[in-house]
């Protein structure tokens, strides 16, 4: 990938361009491209909609997210946002989390290859781990990117923020805000913020919305994937 879209997404994202953020994008984006070669990774592939849609997008959750946070990105597919994320932000801890192998196997290859501190890959399904002891009211801030509707992915992403902590949802035009507000009653959230934006070369607004979780998550939550398909809150 062209320095230039890399050095343009840095500056677009109000982030200073340094020699080791520009070798460690660079070497993801390649890597990325030749395993998508073989392996359907990303529909993504120019290095201007990858510098934008991709990086940039990613990126602008760096000021969201306090110093030194332990994070997890469900839903991470080729690595957006919290692989990108972590080149800007090094002081965060990164857990990237998606149920599917292929995409866990790439991830994996990538965090060797960028040879990052506290990063790792775990290959599962966001409504189990929430069950699970070791992860559930566990991270400082939750990410998702394009994985589910709002009102499900509280359910999916919510259970793994520790009380105080955030989930923040990276939405589309419609940020499903008014059909949740149930949901955030009964997942112990709040609304705390929403940041609306437009990346260069697409008309959709787009918003983060940032959610404080409140208390610990009620047990009855999150239910078996089945359950919050057939019965949504
Ligand atoms: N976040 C990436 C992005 O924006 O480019 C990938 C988005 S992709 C449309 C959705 C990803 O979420 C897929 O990689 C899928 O395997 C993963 N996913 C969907 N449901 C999940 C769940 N319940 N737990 C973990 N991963 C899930």
């Amino acid at each position: 990938m062209q320095d230039r879209m890399i050095e343009e997404a840095l500056a677009r994202s109000d982030l200073e361009v340094s020699q080791e953020v520009l070798r460690l994008t660079r070497l993801f984006i390649e890597h990325l491209k030749n395993v998508n070669e073989k392996t359907n990774l990303t529909a993504i592939t120019d290095d201007e909609s990858i510098g934008t849609r991709h990086l940039q997008d990613s990126w602008i959750l760096y000021r969201y997210i306090p110093e030194q946070a332990s994070v997890i990105d469900i839903g991470s597919g080729a690595g957006f946002p919290g692989l990108a994320l972590k080149i800007v932000r090094p002081d965060l801890d990164i857990t990237l989390l998606d149920s599917v192998k292929k995409k866990v196997d790439f991830l994996r290859s990538a965090l060797n290859l960028l040879a990052f501190d506290r990063a790792c890959a775990i290959q599962g399904r966001a409504e189990e781990l929430g069950r699970d002891p070791a992860y559930r009211d566990h991270f400082d801030v939750a990410v998702a990117r394009a994985v589910t509707a709002l009102p499900a992915l509280l359910e999916l992403s919510l259970p793994l923020v520790r009380p105080g902590g955030l989930f923040i949802a990276m939405k589309g035009q419609d940020d499903e805000i008014s059909e949740s507000e149930r949901v955030l009653g009964l997942l112990k959230g709040k609304l705390k913020d929403v940041v609306r934006y437009q990346l260069p070369d697409t008309d959709q607004p787009r918003s983060l919305v940032i959610i404080q979780k409140l208390e610990r998550t009620p047990s009855r939550y999150p239910r078996r994937m089945a359950v919050i398909k057939k019965n949504p809150l």
